[in-house]
């Protein structure tokens, strides 16, 4: 991943580990990550589509919080880098740029956990989907 679309982070209470703490947010046209840095807890998504100024609906599933946020990003459709909106729930992600609309979707793919402080013995193996 070469690429560097998005980088950003939103400092939030995590979904697993209950820390008010930073979620780091990487995106690029191949997938998209969400990593707590308290617990490690990943999220992976993958594209879904992409379009020009779609309009959009996302509704709060169970315990996850939408998160909205504003990052900056180099737009790969009109070239501006600029402010993007970043809308992220629990099962999709979406970036949009602001100057001309073009947005990237993407779905929650898988989660794992890289580091478990916790259980420090135990391996943890990537949970199923
Ligand atoms: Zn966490
Ligand atoms: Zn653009």
């Amino acid at each position: 991943m070469s690429e560097r679309f998005v980088f950003t982070r939103h400092r939030t209470r995590c979904y697993r580990c209950g820390e008010a703490a930073d979620q780091v947010i990487k995106a690029v046209s191949a997938q998209a990550q969400v990593t707590c840095s308290s617990c490690g807890a990943t999220r992976i998504f993958v594209p879904r589509f992409e379009n020009i100024g779609a309009t959009w609906v996302c509704t709060p599933l169970g315990r996850y919080d939408i998160w909205r946020i504003e990052a900056d990003a180099a737009c790969k459709y009109c070239g501006v880098a600029g402010p993007h909106d970043l809308t992220i729930g629990y099962g999709h992600l979406a970036t949009r740029c602001r100057n001309c609309g073009y947005a990237h979707f993407y779905r929650f793919n898988l989660e794992y956990i890289s580091s478990c402080p916790i259980d420090e013995g135990v391996v943890s193996a990537p949970r199923a989907p």
